[in-house]
């Protein structure tokens, strides 16, 4: 049966439903039967639909494939890494000996489950160059926030109570500015210069007595390796603060350059990006924060020890505290592990090696088609701009959603902010030649509809359920229950 692409020929479950049908059938009571104990709980008047087991399979197989995803579709979402997770590493999350056991086993009974975390910590520290390494934060925003209030800690131990400024330069993932604003800092944002990296004589003007810490993301989020990097820490550590990293495109590094031998103090990771969850939706993540010497005290608690007697949970000496119930989110951690273990020292340098391959070869095929925001050798994504485009009426948008007709998801748009009608292509290691040349077909395919048909190209998708949605009632005022009519 062929996917119904029309939003019509899909009946919902609840119009399906047949007075007496059922999805099952009891067999009769063969023990006494019992009273419950309040019967006010029972709600006879919900409506449930009435259907038969294999509908409700199709109906739910058919809606998860109205939409777009990594096991279905190419989906170079720039910044979110939607690459390919190899399916053994869910497998060894779902072993029953990891997935049942209890947060609030003691310590000797679980000695697996902490061993595993504490070589995870061992390889996030390798990996990384950093000394410590805190599993609990439960996102990418989360490690920030931790690594922002170890900063603070850390200052105010120092009795430097006036430093109170974080510089984020203009290009920065919006949570970078949140995170130290709700740590408590006041946000300088610094410019970027000509080339898309941080303008160091910018960073100078701020780089006072009043500096707490820098907040870099490298690759940056013009998909652009900062070359004036390690100027950029020594400018900080002269003035005194931190040199806070954003770790979210560590697919571009790994294995060649270490976060702590470029400078950084601290560090976050997004395992549900780098290290084989997926990233989206809204499901579990994993940001540990990685630290050096100065802030290795202040890691969030628990870290987990090794001593003589096995692992045990530890509370670092002057810990900014808890950040999540527990020990993080495991099985995200397992997932990491895992990836980790089957690639290994060789296979994790080719990662970075063949995303940073992959989004150079768009570039390459591309940059006749689409501006590029910033031309020169690019890491893990890519910036075009459909300023070009804007003669015919055509905005990045439009171009986006005619992707969608094409077949792939679109990509990220309008940031960073500083790229007008920015497209960030992020096509991941994980994609082959094949597919990345059909991609650049149809980008090619579009930028001649452009021309040729923009009315066409305004007014797509075309070939999806549903056109052009209102994002923004449907994100304030969702809908999500059916109501009898
Ligand atoms: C995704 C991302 C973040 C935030 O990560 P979350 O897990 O979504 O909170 C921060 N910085 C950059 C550069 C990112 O790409």
């Amino acid at each position: 049966m062929s996917m119904p692409l029309n939003a019509d020929s899909l009946p919902l479950l609840m119009e399906q439903s047949v007075q007496g049908r059922a999805g099952a059938v009891l067999p009769p009571l063969d023990v006494p039967a019992q009273e419950l104990p309040d019967a006010s709980l029972v709600r006879e008047d919900l409506q449930l639909p009435e259907v038969t087991e294999p509908q409700v399979v199709r109906y739910f197989t058919l809606l998860s494939q109205r939409n777009f995803g990594i096991d279905t579709h190419f989906y170079p979402l720039g910044s979110c890494s939607m690459k390919y997770n190899p399916k053994v590493n869910d497998e060894m999350a779902f072993l029953p000996g990891i997935a049942r056991v209890h947060p609030s086993q003691t310590d000797d009974t679980v000695q697996g489950a902490l061993g595993l975390m504490y070589e995870l910590q061992g390889y996030l520290a390798e990996i990384t160059g950093m000394n410590g390494v805190g599993l609990a934060p439960l996102a990418g925003a989360h490690g920030e926030l931790a690594g922002m209030l170890m900063v603070r800690a850390c200052l105010r131990d120092r009795g430097e109570h006036q430093r109170n400024l974080v510089a984020i330069p203009d290009s920065a993932h919006g949570t970078n500015p949140a995170s130290a604003a709700m740590a408590g800092f006041d946000v300088v944002s610094v410019a970027s210069d000509e080339h898309g990296n941080m303008d160091v004589r910018a960073l100078e003007d701020v780089a006072d007595e009043r500096l707490a810490a820098v907040m870099l993301t490298l690759p940056n989020t013009l998909g652009l390796f900062d070359t004036n990097i390690i100027e950029l820490c020594e400018t900080v550590h002269r003035a005194g603060g931190l040199v806070y990293g954003d770790g979210a495109n560590m697919n571009a590094m790994l294995g060649r350059a270490k976060p702590a031998q470029l400078g950084f103090d601290v560090v976050h990771l997004n395992l549900h990006k780098t290290f084989s969850t997926p990233h989206g939706g809204g499901g579990p993540g994993a940001g540990p924060v990685c630290v050096g010497e100065t802030l290795l005290p202040y890691l969030p608690t628990p870290v987990v020890e090794m001593n003589g007697d096995g692992y045990s949970l530890a509370r670092p000496e002057k810990t900014i505290g808890k950040l999540s119930g527990h020990h993080g989110n495991f099985g995200v951690l397992v997932r990491a592990y895992s990836y980790i273990r089957t690639l290994g020292n060789t296979g994790l340098k080719q990662v970075s090696g063949d995303a940073v391959l992959h989004a150079n070869y768009l570039l390459a095929s591309l940059r006749d088609t689409f501006d590029v925001a910033y031309d020169r050798t690019c890491m893990h994504e890519v910036i075009f701009s459909a300023r070009a485009q804007a003669h015919a009426g055509v905005k990045g948008l439009d171009i986006a959603k005619r992707l969608l007709d094409y077949g792939f998801h679109a990509p990220t748009m309008y940031f960073p902010l500083i790229v007008q009608e920015a497209l960030m292509i992020e096509p991941t290691e994980t994609e082959s030649k094949e597919t990345m040349d059909g991609f650049i077909q149809a980008m090619k395919a579009i930028a001649g509809e452009v021309e040729d048909d923009p009315s066409m190209v305004k007014a797509s998708p075309h070939n999806t359920p549903v056109s052009r949605l209102d994002e923004a009632t449907a994100s304030r005022r969702p809908n999500l229950r059916w109501h009898a009519p």
